[in-house]
């Protein structure tokens, strides 16, 4: 029988702000009771894995310890001590991406860094100033990922890393380099993390995620299978908007419980598998730095808003 990995967005997979959503409880606990291999996969640079095992706790999703996390801040200190050992860096962000960097043992330098990274969280202008300057000595941009924006209750968004990156594009005229989703190097290492330690690698592994430009893209390049919630930011008759497709479309994440178990055959579609026609009506927009037409769309309604 093949061997299933499961890699899980959070936000809108899990919950959508303060609120389980339906089926998320059962799901991860029949992954955890079948030893299933899995890793929440989120480009919030600003929590630790410890931060987000808490959090889940206190939303009812108990068992979690800090290993079946993996941030985009965790990525970037991946990336930076993979590429360039013994590098330093001047960071923009919160604990996060501080503790990570720190694990790493990448060294904070705000004369001359090898880097200026860019993760979540206020920036005041001094900061902002003091990388600027940095990138005017020779830092390169980094970071931990695109998003401009991001949903913070159904009415309400924050500026995200991509937002301030794209401000230190803007005044040094130089390009950041992206990390976190939809990047592949997020995807390879959290696939090589599934593996770990010294278990057997899975046959496959499944990408769940509700936004299509990040959880969907990326799985779409990094080769592994993407399916698609309609629990968060992605509404079903905007999907065929999009060049690259998921693999199975489902209304929430309890859908693939019974399959997690072993008591559904994997092979009879539900519902919603079945295919869905296109739909050219939507409106999409710069949700991301790295979005296709980025700069070409109107900048669209929060995420969350129905
Ligand atoms: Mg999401």
């Amino acid at each position: 029988m093949k061997k299933t990995g499961y890699l899980i967005d959070m936000d809108g997979v899990i919950y959508r702000e303060n609120h389980l959503i339906a089926g998320a409880v059962d799901f991860v606990a029949a992954l955890l009771s079948t030893s299933t291999p899995f890793l929440f996969l989120t480009n919030n640079s600003a929590p630790t894995p410890e931060d987000l095992a808490v959090r889940l706790k206190h939303l009812g999703i108990g068992g979690l310890s800090p290993r079946h996390f993996y941030t985009s801040a965790m990525n970037t200190a991946d990336f930076l001590s993979e590429t360039h050992p013994n590098c330093t860096v001047f960071v923009l962000g919160e604990g996060g991406l501080q503790t990570a960097l720190h694990q790493h043992h990448i060294a904070n330098d705000a004369i001359r860094p090898d880097y200026v990274v860019v993760g979540e969280g206020s920036a005041s202008m001094e900061r902002l100033a003091k990388a600027h300057e940095c990138i005017e000595r020779g830092a390169r941009l980094l970071a931990t990922n695109p998003d401009n924006w991001c949903p913070v209750s159904s009415e309400k968004t924050r500026p995200g890393a991509g937002a301030t990156a794209a401000f230190l594009e803007a005044s040094s005229g130089r390009r950041a380099y992206y990390l976190g989703k939809p990047n592949g190097y997020m995807f390879q290492r959290a696939r090589r993390r599934l593996s770990e330690p010294g278990g057997r690698a899975p046959d496959q592994v499944v990408m769940i995620g509700d936004t299509m430009e990040t959880d969907i893209r990326g799985a779409v390049e990094s080769g592994l299978l993407g399916y698609l919630v309609l629990s968060g930011s992605t509404q079903l008759e905007h999907v065929g908007d999009y060049v690259y497709q998921p693999t199975r479309i489902m209304d929430t994440v309890g859908d693939l419980t019974s399959e997690v178990l072993g008591i559904a055959d994997p092979g009879s579609p539900s519902a919603s598998d079945q295919p869905h026609p296109p739909s050219h009506g939507g409106r999409h927009g710069s949700r991301h730095q790295t979005d296709f037409l980025a700069f070409h769309k109107p900048r669209p309604r929060p995420a969350m808003t129905k």
